[in-house]
């Protein structure tokens, strides 16, 4: 487990031993820096520590959130419900648990998806080595045209072949996703995810 502490005096490195054998690790200090260019300066500090709970739904969520933590999660609900912020602090607790973890908006991940297809790689051998978990936030907000709800098919679906786990936001139900989206996407989802209305 790492630490939600800087203590790297400046290098960015922290050293660990494990059996002996001393391994270089990245500083709590070196993550906050991603993830402000991840999600913006709004976000860097925000965790499921100073997650205000103030109603019964939210500390509902919250030990939802804490129970599910390994589990792939659909995070719904209305502009304005603190959905990123929660996604910072998952970003956040996945991190501590030492998972590699990408965080992307839609717009980015269907950018990412393009230029791994026009790169002509195989497209999710990248994904497959340098990842555990995907989070996605504001997902359904694009008006897409078909290649690209295919491409995210293909991605999603790979999603759900090969146990990944990834954590979503969006402002849409699974039915209004569906009807933006296509059944195909939509019930991947819902197949994959466990469900958090906000
Ligand atoms: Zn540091």
């Amino acid at each position: 487990m790492r630490k939600r502490e800087c203590s790297c005096e400046g290098t960015g490195n922290i050293y660990i031993k494990i059996d002996g054998m001393e391994y270089v690790d990245q500083c709590y200090c070196v993550f906050l820096e991603r993830k402000r260019s991840d999600i913006g300066e709004l976000f860097q500090n925000k965790n499921l520590l100073n997650y205000k709970c103030e109603t019964n739904k939210q500390k509902e969520n919250m030990k939802k959130i804490k129970l599910y933590i390994n589990k792939s999660l659909y995070v719904y609900g209305e502009v304005a419900k603190g959905k990123t912020h929660l996604l910072a602090g998952i970003y956040e607790e996945l991190w501590l648990k030492e998972k590699r973890v990408y965080f992307y908006t839609e717009s980015q991940l269907i950018d990412r998806i393009r230029s791994e297809k026009i790169k002509d790689k195989e497209l999710f051998y990248i994904f497959d080595t340098e990842w555990d978990t995907f989070i996605i936030d504001d997902f359904g907000k694009k008006v897409m045209a078909d290649w690209q709800i295919s491409n995210l098919f293909d991605f999603i679906d790979e999603l759900y072949k090969r146990e990944k786990q990834v954590v979503i936001s969006s402002n849409y139900t699974i039915e209004t996703l569906e009807e933006k989206y296509g059944i195909a996407i939509a019930r991947r989802i819902d197949q994959k995810c466990e469900h958090l209305e906000v």
